[in-house]
């Protein structure tokens, strides 16, 4: 049996259930584990601390299946786990054709993000789309996708592993079909009411920002006879969010002329007067400074940038940027004007953000009040010895 033993006292956070044990922890391997092979993890003095997953090319070197000594990891044991994921999305998540149904640490899945897509009206047989990240996911794989089709019907299971962090684990890049159809050329699916096309086989991600479903709600709840600017809008989301809540006029900014042509479609899928949106093909930092010069103004702006810190030594320079942004977004809101504004860097944690947003509202001179603290929705719960899965972190202001 393969066997890693952790160097003394390294063994406190896996006793708080934290899913990760980095290499400098651990003092000796005994046996050849092969990448994503299956350890038993003991602390110094030989006590059983979990069953994990051995990774030798990353410095997370262990990610852990189970704390529980009499659980083997087995197909039984995936197929456990991915049924136990999909009955939470069962229970807790509705008005929606597009899921996270596996959230990695948070489902008990290190390294595994799946998101289920069900076209809209039901045509079709649904679409999963799994990015495997991490040595042990990896050597599951066909465990994986077997309990997956098995726990939701759906028979087509699509790969987008194509992300750099595979590199860190010593997999290459790989995309392609792991079981069923391949992706549906047009796939439109429906949350809350509005339809958004989702290209499964090149878009963002996994095609969609799930993530963003319930702040999109809170957008199309608040937005009816306001005029809206979405900053980095991709292929709209907020955009038709807001136009599905009635906005007088909505101006959404991108730099990817593909994102924006997605973005266009989505207001004829769903019938939208074209009149009401606008689509500006342009860096955002620069044009969020020319509305202001323009003297533009907006009643409820969206602030949704990409990742502007992919790792800590970026934070510095990432947080001139967010304040950047918002400090134009602050200056474009009207008098009760609301801002939603996100970071989805996880080396950004959400105190630090909101002091950036406090000083660029300083800075624009305004007083802005919380309304509400924003994240993720409940298909990306967060395992509370795990911080770090909280990436999303967003702020409802109003200015006053
Ligand atoms: N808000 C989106 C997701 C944003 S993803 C949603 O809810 O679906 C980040 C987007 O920012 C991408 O579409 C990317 O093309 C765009 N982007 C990145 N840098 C940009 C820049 N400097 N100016 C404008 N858009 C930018």
């Amino acid at each position: 049996m393969n066997t890693v033993t952790l160097k003394p006292s390294k063994e406190k956070s896996l006793l708080r259930r934290h899913p990760w044990v980095y290499a400098n922890a651990i003092d000796r391997v005994e046996g050849k584990p092969a990448s994503g092979a299956t350890v038993v993890v003991r602390a110094h003095d030989g006590r059983f601390l979990a069953r994990a997953a051995y990774s030798p090319h990353s410095q997370i070197r262990l990610r852990v299946w189970s704390f529980d000594e009499a659980e083997p990891i087995d197909h039984a044991f995936f197929k456990r786990r991915v049924q136990r994921a999909f009955a939470h999305r069962q229970a807790f998540v509705r008005d929606t054709g597009a899921v996270r149904l596996i959230f990695g640490e948070a489902d008990g899945l290190p390294g595994l993000v799946v998101d289920y897509y069900v076209q809209d009206g039901g045509a079709g047989s649904g679409q999963l789309v799994c990015q495997f990240m991490a040595a042990g996911v990896e050597a599951w794989k066909e465990a994986i996708v077997a309990a997956l089709v098995g726990a939701t019907g759906c028979p087509n299971v699509y790969e987008r592993s194509d992300v750099s962090i595979r590199e860190k684990e010593g997999l290459e890049q790989i995309t392609g079909v792991l079981a069923g159809d391949a992706p549906a050329d047009t796939l439109i699916t429906r949350e809350n009411g509005v339809r958004y096309h989702v290209d499964v086989r090149s878009g963002h991600k996994t095609g969609f920002y799930v993530d963003q479903r319930d702040n999109r709600a809170l957008v199309q709840a608040y937005a009816a006879g306001r005029d809206v600017l979405n900053c980095f809008c991709y292929t709209g989301g907020f955009s038709l969010a807001a136009l599905g809540g009635g906005a007088k006029r909505v101006v959404s900014i991108d730099s990817s002329g593909e994102a924006l042509a997605l973005a266009r479609a989505n207001v004829e899928a769903n019938g939208f007067d074209a009149a009401r949106a606008e689509w500006l093909d342009a860096d955002a930092f620069r044009t969020l400074r020319r509305l202001v010069d323009d003297g533009e103004r907006f009643d409820l702006v969206v602030l949704d940038p990409p990742k502007f810190a992919p790792a800590r030594e970026h934070v510095d320079r990432a947080a001139r940027a967010y304040k950047d942004i918002n400090l134009s977004g602050f200056r474009l809101l009207r008098p009760g004007g609301l801002l939603f504004t996100y970071s989805c860097s996880g080396a950004i944690d959400a105190d630090l953000f909101q002091k950036i947003v406090a000083g660029a509202a300083a800075d624009a001179r305004v007083d802005a009040r919380i309304l509400k603290r924003l994240g993720a929705g409940l298909d990306h719960p967060l395992l509370a010895a795990f911080p770090e899965g909280e990436y999303l972190k967003g702020l409802l202001l109003q200015i006053v």
